[in-house]
């Protein structure tokens, strides 16, 4: 079921930032709410990791090595930018800016650089975090990803202890629980078009003022 585009002359367009540790299934969550809502835009990210053998990757993710990712650090083209899991992650600036202008926009990325997006544009930016009922199940999660080498699995489910620590900063904590992402997606895909439409206000509640 396809959810109605809102009502643009509601408000200005907003950014909903989808953050959740490894394995929680914030890709599948944030694909499916993208489906489920056409009127909602995605945004191009920069990466300094490389493409991952035998798996199709997004075509909104750029591969570039560290010495380009730096460049543009310099340039201030990024909206955020972060160390994620041993590798360089940035939103793209113009991307944002130029989309931002007409379509509600759904980024998925990490706490880090969700909380820079909420401090610098804190009345368009909703914060959903996205997670599992256990650390037990979340290592259990990760661990059945065959791509990943022991090293990487280490360090993302360290990654996921420190990003579990700043969902008390977001907007909404919305479980995912085992077997149940078509409730998560209706949930998530809900909440977005009422905020959107303006029939659901705003998050109040601004994230913390300090970088994590
Ligand atoms: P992956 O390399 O598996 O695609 O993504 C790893 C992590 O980086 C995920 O938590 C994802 O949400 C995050 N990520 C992806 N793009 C960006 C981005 O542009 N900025 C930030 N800060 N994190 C990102």
């Amino acid at each position: 079921m396809k959810l109605t585009a809102p009502v643009s002359s509601r408000g200005p367009c907003r950014m909903f930032i989808i953050s959740g540790p490894s394995g929680v299934g914030k890709t599948t969550v944030a694909k499916a709410v993208l489906r489920r809502c056409p009127w909602l835009m995605t945004t191009v990210s920069y990466t300094t990791r490389t493409e991952r053998v035998g798996k199709k990757e997004d075509k909104t993710m750029i591969h570039v090595d560290e010495e380009t990712f730096r460049g543009k650090v310099n340039r201030g083209e990024f909206l955020e930018w972060a160390v994620v899991h041993g590798n360089l992650y940035g939103t793209d600036g113009p991307t944002v800016r130029e989309r931002l202008q007409r379509h509600h926009l759904l980024l998925n990325i990490d706490p880090q650089g969700a909380l820079q997006i909420k401090q610098r544009l804190p009345d368009r930016t909703v914060l959903i975090f996205l997670k599992a009922e256990s650390a037990d199940e979340l290592v259990a999660r990760i661990s059945r990803r065959q791509h990943m080498d022991p090293a990487e699995l280490k360090r993302r489910l360290e990654g996921a202890r420190r990003e579990l620590k700043l969902a008390r900063h977001y907007d909404y904590v919305i479980l995912n629980a085992n077997g149940k992402a078509a409730q998560t997606i209706a949930k998530v895909a809900a909440l977005i078009a009422r905020i959107a439409s303006g029939t659901r206000p705003m998050p109040a509640r601004l994230a913390a003022p300090s970088r994590p």
